[in-house]
């Protein structure tokens, strides 16, 4: 039996509500300076739940070849990353007017 969604009642392989869910969701990529002048890149305003979060983390460091962690719903990257975590989450499928960039 395949799985089915819970929000639309779809099997889950035929079901778009992540992909709905993400061309919605707003984003801010920000820069912030840490201790003794370290640049950080925050990405806040992910709603994909805590599993999702780390998931994209992960694939943001490699991507970055940086360090970073999750805190609070956001994801923090050492160093500046802005325009490499905005071509990553258009990739994933939230949409280029959704994503802010301080
Ligand atoms: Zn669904």
């Amino acid at each position: 039996m395949e799985e089915i969604c819970p929000v639309c009642g779809l099997p889950k392989s035929i079901c778009a509500c992540k992909v709905i869910s993400r061309e919605q969701q707003k984003v801010r990529i920000k820069l912030e300076t840490r201790k003794w002048g370290r640049p950080v890149t925050i990405v806040e305003g992910l709603d994909n739940g805590k599993e999702d979060l780390h998931k994209l983390a992960k694939k943001l460091k490699v991507a970055c070849a940086s360090g970073g962690t999750v805190k609070n719903n956001m994801i923090i990257l050492q160093g500046d990353h802005r325009q490499k975590v905005k071509e990553i989450l258009l990739s994933i499928g939230l949409l280029d007017e959704n994503i802010e960039v301080l």
